[in-house]
């Protein structure tokens, strides 16, 4: 054999998995079709890569087996990983929610990971052409351009749809079906909204406004508290690209405008103490007063809280606290962070990501059927699953 492990894709699990296999002394070969390493992580995080969050738990991980993720997450964790990263004294601050980043730029995480691959000698090649996959009686043959190689063990890290761009290719997909693997039906994840024609009309005044929102589905079993964006052609910022990912097409979804307070109760109570005071006053200390205007009619505005009965504010408060919208469609997976969907979970060892019907077969990072939230969760899956491969290809 010419190497005891061929990776096939140099994004973040490919390269976690080519540095840990190389550690244990395996002979190993990273296979890259663009002209650079890590171009996602290049572009992450506006330029930061967010690499990893303080919480990372299975429960903020999408996918058809939410317990598949809990042994990779747990043997490489992100305390692993901010280790290797204190190690190469890449300066890092928390921004939110537990997410870090690098101080400098994106290009520290990708210069540590290559630092390391040298380290142990991975050999990479880049600007790969087409690969074909043929399984021997022991191992695989891989053919691209001119070269033939063979390897022990195979392993398939180059990810899902998004952003085609930036080279992203179905490539994982046709070599699970190669071997009669299920791949779970994909779709954008991570994604803002377009509206249909009439919403988007009425809203497309509001674009380049956010505001602080709690944004639930149809289904109302999970939330997300962050900033909404209104765009010229939908809905973005970080509670609607969270809340994407749990949409299903056609469904509604739904806001909280007002996540701090009760309107109800701080309408009646206002109308107690400042009876004079226009609703517009009111509503406007409390939303951009933007969006009080487009929203409600100018009558209602004009009312002074005395002159407003419960009813009203009972309606008016459902509106803000519920505030319900079909969205079209997704961005798709021309703008999407992530790919839902991917290898069957069930087809793959949690333990190792070995194909389970195919030996010295593994399938890591965004490739597989699991997702997770916005904020550092993917990368760390990518960590995790290319470290838990990296200990047995
Ligand atoms: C704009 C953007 C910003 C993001 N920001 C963050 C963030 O801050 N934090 C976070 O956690 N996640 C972020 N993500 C998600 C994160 O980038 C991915 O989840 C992660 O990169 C997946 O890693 P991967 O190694 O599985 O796949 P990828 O990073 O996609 O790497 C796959 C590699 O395989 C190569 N490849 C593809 N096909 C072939 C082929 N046929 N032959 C050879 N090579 C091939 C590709 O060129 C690529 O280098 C972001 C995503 C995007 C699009």
């Amino acid at each position: 054999m010419d190497y005891n492990t061929i990776i096939i894709g140099a994004g973040a699990a490919g390269m976690m998995c080519a540095i840990e296999a190389a550690k244990r002394g395996r002979h190993v070969l990273l296979m890259e079709k663009s002209n650079k390493l890590g171009r996602k992580i290049l572009m992450s995080g506006g330029g930061r890569c967010n690499f990893t969050n303080l919480n990372i738990q299975p429960g903020k991980y999408i996918s058809q087996n939410p317990h598949f993720v809990k042994s990779a997450l747990a043997r490489y964790t992100q305390w692993d990983f901010i280790d290797l990263v204190n190690k190469y004294q890449i300066a890092f601050h928390e921004k939110t929610l537990g997410q870090l980043f690098c101080d400098h730029k994106a290009r520290d995480i990708v210069e540590m990971l290559s630092k390391e691959m040298m380290r142990y000698n991975v050999r990479i090649q880049l600007n790969v052409g087409d690969i074909q996959i043929i399984q021997r009686s022991k191992g695989f043959s891989l053919t691209s351009h001119h070269q033939s190689v063979t390897t022990e063990n195979l392993v398939i890290a180059t990810g899902g749809l998004s952003i085609p761009s930036m080279g992203s290719s179905p490539f994982a997909y046709q070599v699970a079906k190669q071997f009669g693997i299920p791949v779970i039906e994909t779709r954008p994840g991570l994604v803002p909204f377009t509206l249909h024609e009439k919403d988007k009309t009425q809203l497309s005044p509001l674009a380049g406004m956010s505001m602080d929102v709690i944004a639930t589905t149809d289904e109302n079993t999970i939330s997300f508290r962050e900033n909404m964006l209104f765009t010229h052609r939908g809905l973005s910022g970080p509670a609607i690209l969270q809340i994407s990912s749990y949409w299903q097409s056609k469904k509604n979804i739904y806001l909280n405008l007002l996540p701090d307070i009760n309107i109800f109760e701080y309408l009646k109570n206002q109308q107690q103490q400042s009876p004079k005071v226009l609703l517009k006053t009111v509503l406007a200390s409390r939303l951009p007063s933007r969006f009080v205007e487009l929203h409600m009619s100018e009558h209602l505005l004009r009312s002074r809280l005395a002159d407003i009965n419960y009813a009203t504010f009972e309606t008016l408060a459902d509106k803000l606290h519920h505030w319900t919208l079909k969205p079209n469609a997704t961005e798709g997976y021309r703008t999407a962070e992530v790919t839902l969907g991917g290898i069957d979970t069930d087809e793959l060892s949690s333990k190792t990501m070995e194909a389970k019907k195919v030996t010295g077969l593994f399938f890591i990072g965004e490739a597989v059927d699991v997702t997770g939230w916005l904020g550092g969760y993917n990368f760390q899956w990518a960590w995790s699953s290319g470290w838990a491969a990296g200990q047995v290809c």
